[in-house]
């Protein structure tokens, strides 16, 4: 069997350090924030080539965050893409903003940058690219239609740690940045957690107020705030992941440069890297037609495959009430019923890129006849 993940080995990989800074957090006691927090809040910052980090307990809890600092509310429209993992627009929901979408560009699938300015009203307030599958959106034109309309940019770097757009990390691209330690995301808390990261004192302080029920000094509640607060065992367990976080995603970036050498075929479309960025590859996506029959085939196989997304936002049961419809963005759409998603992680096997292209590819050609 080939997993999709496999976390187990990376553990046993790392397994003492672990240990011993889940034993500190236990002797310390300090299970919510406390010291832990605080260095990882520091040290993956700097990873980030950002100036603050604030820890909380999810990335959604990190998006719903940085849109408040935002100013964001009822009344307000956040434009973002409906190719993308669920959380990105509850977050925008829960703030009581209306989520606009522009589809994705077709090589990427990151936000389509020509679309943004017909969806601009007077309602916008914040543009919320995603990096999708980690690869960057393309951040400068974004950015340079923000400034000139004086909308704020928030980056959802869930699945994007140590991506690079033109040599910057992001996160560090747009005012703020969001990133998710759920466990299966490239760095990954034995358990939820997130993170806002901000060159931007005043929504620091902020978030900081936010994630701890709004309060400004002990007892004394500045804002109407959330019980969003990291455990002081993912920020203890997150710091010593860190540190391997850059061999991990070299790994993942060979396991796709190999992936991609041996999936040459006019009916797979590999991932793309644009000239402007660096992929993290949290997922390795592949497209093809007949993609169902493929995924039957790999699960007769023994590979586990997943699907990023099987249903795109704005066709979700639960946001229909958005009012959009089959038809209204064509690209993702088409990504959606297209996607399959290769088993990805630092510790795969040559031998298993292997026997998992050569499944893909066999059951291409049986298909055909
Ligand atoms: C995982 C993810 C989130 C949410 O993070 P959680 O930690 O699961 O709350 C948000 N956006 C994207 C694109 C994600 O992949």
């Amino acid at each position: 069997m080939i997993p999709f993940i496999d976390l187990k080995t990376q553990y046993h990989g790392i397994k003492e350090e672990i240990d011993a800074a889940i034993e500190r957090v236990l002797e310390s006691s300090q299970f919510a924030l406390g010291a832990e927090v605080a260095a990882f809040e520091k040290e993956f910052t700097a990873y980030c080539h950002a100036g603050n980090g604030i820890g909380v307990n999810s990335g959604t809890s990190a998006l719903h965050l940085a849109l408040l600092a935002a100013g964001v509310g009822p009344g307000d429209e956040v434009i973002t893409v409906p190719f993308t993992f669920i959380a990105t627009v509850a977050a925008i929901c829960y703030t009581g903003a209306k989520p606009v979408f522009v589809d994705v560009e077709p090589r990427t699938l990151t936000m389509d940058v020509g679309r943004i300015e017909e969806a601009i009203t007077e309602r916008t307030k914040v543009v919320l690219p995603v990096h999708l599958y980690g690869h960057p959106a393309d951040m400068d034109p974004i950015l340079d239609i923000a400034a000139r309309h004086n909308l704020i940019v928030i980056e959802d770097a869930a699945q994007a740690h140590g991506a690079e757009y033109r040599g910057r990390r992001v996160g560090s691209l747009g005012e703020m940045g969001c990133f998710s330690f759920y466990p299966g995301k490239n760095l990954g808390a034995y358990g939820e957690g997130g993170m806002v990261v901000t060159d931007n004192r005043d929504f620091e302080s902020k978030i900081r107020m936010l994630r701890d029920w709004g309060q400004e000094s002990k007892g004394r509640h500045l804002l109407k705030g959330y019980n969003y607060r990291m455990e002081g065992l993912q920020g203890a367990i997150l710091r010593v992941k860190l540190r391997y976080l850059k061999e991990w995603t070299e790994a993942r970036r060979s396991h796709a440069d190999l992936y991609s050498k041996l999936l040459v075929d006019n009916n797979i479309q590999t991932p793309l890297s644009m000239p402007y960025g660096r992929h993290a590859y949290h997922i390795y996506a592949i497209r093809l037609r007949r993609r169902d029959a493929v995924v039957r085939a790999l699960r007769e196989d023994g590979i586990q495959c997943g699907i990023h997304y099987p249903i795109p936002v704005h066709l979700q049961p639960a946001h229909l009430d958005l009012g959009y419809r089959a038809g209204d963005f064509p690209v993702s759409e088409q990504a959606a019923a297209s996607e399959l998603s290769l088993p990805m992680f630092a510790e795969l096997q040559e031998s298993q890129i292997k026997e998992v292209a050569r499944s893909v590819r066999t059951a291409l050609s049986t298909e055909e006849v």
